[in-house]
């Protein structure tokens, strides 16, 4: 079932989403040569206890963990550990709170000092496929041109999109209906957006091939090239207004 959220719903999401936001400035600070991934693990803990908001990564399914970090051939969900982040490594941060019951998600890629041009170029590719996709959360639009916009972004800088991983509605739970894929068509393509429907949108875009491999722990997704990945992903309502990305500072 898709749900639509009033506008104090959103209010309470927006909280979240802010909260969110802080998580990834704290988290980006801390993502320096040399620290590891379980140090940006610990920042991100502490604004969530500084806000008096909840994780809603923190043992989801498990996971043990307030964020998601994942490294340069990582595409989404790697666990916080001893790895260090090293100069020309890009680095993944995928994290979410809870306010009052209500959910914010959202991811950004960063580069650790000074990264290659194609690790830069798949930053900035990923990044605009997120932007396009936002400018077609509209009211009367339908779902799969949400999809449409990261692969055309995507693939015509001549990089590829994972398709087994998708965005997807949020509210009350991280992942509602429906599934929002990277990719045009899908199960929900003919849906029409309408005022309230809240989407956490999450562009995966791999510099070589699109296929993925599981490791052993049963979370970490990554390329099964080796070749690099990014991430990004805003929280995003309908509103009479247009898209109003709820995740920011
Ligand atoms: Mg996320
Ligand atoms: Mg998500």
């Amino acid at each position: 079932m898709i749900t639509k959220k009033s506008r104090d719903q959103i209010a309470l999401m927006r909280r979240a989403g802010r909260v969110v936001a802080e998580m990834h400035e704290e988290c980006i600070r801390a993502s320096k040569p040399g620290a590891t991934t379980l140090d940006v693990d610990r920042v991100a803990r502490d604004v969530l206890e500084r806000r008096g908001a909840q994780s809603n990564f923190l043992n989801y399914h498990g996971f043990p963990a307030v964020i998601c970090a994942s490294p340069n051939h990582v595409i989404v969900h790697g666990i916080p550990d001893a790895t260090v982040l090293e100069e020309g490594d890009i680095f993944s941060i995928d994290c979410g709170a809870i306010i009052e019951g209500w959910h914010g998600d959202a991811a950004i890629t960063i580069p650790i000092g000074t990264v290659d041009t194609e690790s830069q170029r798949l930053i900035d590719i990923t990044q605009a496929s997120l932007d396009a996709a936002i400018e077609r959360v509209v009211d009367g639009k339908r779902l799969g041109e949400v999809g449409a916009a990261v692969e055309d972004i995507a693939v015509g800088a001549g990089f590829t999109v994972v398709k087994e991983y998708v965005g997807h509605g949020i509210g009350t739970a991280m992942h509602e209906e429906p599934q929002v894929p990277n990719y045009a068509g899908g199960p929900n393509a003919k849906y029409r957006m309408k005022e309230g429907l809240v989407l956490a949108i999450e562009p995966m875009v791999n510099a070589g091939t699109a296929e993925t491999f599981l490791l052993d722990d049963g979370w970490t997704v990554v390329t099964r090239d080796g070749r690099r990945s990014a991430h990004f992903e805003h929280t995003i309502a309908v509103t009479e207004h247009g898209p109003e990305v709820l995740t920011l500072p």
